[in-house]
C-alpha cells in the first residue's frame, strides 16, 4: 500500500499580490526574540534559521500543556467579530505573541496578535510549513511541520472570524492588524473575502487541520493564570503578569487569597451559628468538622501568604546575579566615561 500523502498547506489566496518569488525571506520580520539553551534572552535573524524562527513564532508556549483545562477559560466557539469586542468595552491591545492571541483581561483588554506577512504568502508557506514528502507525521521528527502548520492555520482561521464585515475590516486596518501591500496600501476587501471564505471551507472539510487551542477562541487570562499557578512550577506564578515587579506578584496573589478568605469566613460564621443551635451542639460529627475547619482556617492563610513570600524571595535570589552584573556594568561605564573625560581635559 502506498504511504499517505503528507499534509499540504491548504491556503492558496494571495491577498498581498506577488511578494517576490517562491519562499522568499523578504516577508519575514527584521529580527525575533527567543531564549537560548541556557535560558538567556537573545535576538536572532529569522532569515538565518527560518525553521527555528517559525517554531518560535508559531509556538503556543505553556498553553499546549493546558489544553485539557481550557474548558475552564473560554467557550467552545469561534472568535467574535472585532466590532463586538469594541461594543462590549474591550480595548484591542496589539501583542506579537501567539500564546497571548485572543486572551482577555478582567480590566477589559483583548490581546490580538497581528497577521504576520509571511503567513499571507502561500509560496513561502508551501515550502516552509509543509511536511516533506517522506514525513510520516507520527513521530516528532525535526523536519515535521505539523505543529507550526496547525497553529498557523488556526491563527488565520481566527482572523476569518474576527474580520467578518467591512466594519471589522476597517477596525483591523486602523489597528494595523493586517499587513499592507508592497506599495503600502491596505489589502483589498474583495481579496480578504476570498481568503476568509477559503479558511472557513478548510475547517468545514477537516477541523483537524488547525490546532485544537483555536477551537476555543477568546480565553480569560485570569483563569489561565489560575491554572498555571497550580499546574506549573514554581507555584503561584501566573501565566502572564502585566506588572513586572514584586508589588505585582503580591497584588496578583493577594486578590485570590482575599476571595478565598471571604469564603472561609462565611463557612466559619455558618459553623458558629450551627454550634449555637441545640441540634448541632451535641452532634459529634459536626463538632469534629468544625474543629478541623477551624484549624484549616488558621493555618491555610498563613501557609499561602508564606508561600508567596517564599516565591518572592526565590525570584529575588534568581534575579540577583542579573541585577549585580547590571550594576557592575553601569559602574564600569561611569568609570570609563570619567577616565575619558579626564584624558580629554589633560
Ligand atoms: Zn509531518
Amino acid at each position: 500500500m502506498a504511504p499517505p500523502e503528507p499534509p499540504l498547506w491548504p491556503v492558496t489566496s494571495t491577498v498581498l499580490g506577488n511578494q517576490g518569488g517562491e519562499g522568499t525571506t523578504d516577508t519575514l520580520p527584521a529580527t525575533y526574540h527567543y531564549y537560548d539553551a541556557t535560558g538567556k534572552h537573545a535576538v536572532g535573524d529569522p532569515a538565518e534559521d527560518t525553521l527555528a524562527f517559525l517554531q518560535r513564532e508559531l509556538s503556543l508556549g505553556s498553553l499546549t500543556g493546558m489544553l485539557r483545562h481550557l474548558w475552564f477559560t473560554g467557550a467552545n466557539r469561534p472568535a467574535m467579530p472585532l466590532h463586538y469586542h469594541l461594543a462590549v468595552g474591550r480595548e484591542i491591545v496589539v501583542v506579537d505573541r501567539m500564546d497571548l492571541h485572543l486572551l482577555w483581561t478582567n480590566e477589559g483588554r483583548l490581546f490580538v496578535k497581528p497577521v504576520s506577512r509571511f503567513l499571507l504568502n502561500p509560496a513561502f508557506c508551501q515550502i516552509n510549513l509543509q511536511c516533506p514528502s517522506a514525513c510520516s507525521c507520527d513521530n516528532l521528527a525535526a523536519t515535521c511541520r505539523t505543529a507550526p502548520r496547525k497553529v498557523a492555520l488556526g491563527f488565520l482561521y481566527t482572523y476569518a472570524c474576527l474580520i467578518s464585515s467591512e466594519s471589522d475590516f476597517y477596525i483591523a486596518n486602523e489597528k494595523r492588524l493586517l499587513p499592507c501591500n508592497g506599495d503600502n496600501k491596505p489589502i483589498r476587501w474583495e481579496d480578504w473575502k476570498i481568503l476568509a471564505r477559503e479558511l472557513i471551507q478548510m475547517l468545514e472539510r477537516d477541523s483537524s487541520t488547525m490546532h485544537p487551542r483555536f477551537l476555543r477562541a477568546e480565553l480569560r487570562l485570569s483563569r489561565i493564570n489560575t491554572i498555571h499557578r497550580f499546574t506549573h512550577l514554581p507555584r503561584f506564578d501566573p501565566y502572564f503578569r502585566s506588572r513586572h515587579n514584586y508589588s505585582g506578584l503580591f497584588g496578583d496573589n493577594l486578590a485570590w487569597m482575599a476571595t478565598a478568605t471571604v469564603f472561609v469566613v462565611l463557612v466559619l460564621t455558618a459553623m458558629q451559628v450551627g454550634l449555637a443551635t441545640e441540634r448541632l451542639k451535641g452532634d459529634d460529627a459536626f463538632q469534629q468538622a468544625s474543629y478541623g475547619f477551624t484549624v484549616f482556617a488558621i493555618l491555610a492563610p498563613m501557609c499561602a501568604f508564606g508561600s508567596v513570600v517564599l516565591v518572592a524571595l526565590l525570584h529575588l535570589i534568581k534575579d540577583l546575579p542579573l541585577l549585580l552584573s547590571g550594576q557592575r556594568t553601569r559602574r564600569e561605564r561611569r568609570h570609563t566615561m570619567s577616565n575619558a573625560t579626564l584624558g580629554g581635559v589633560a
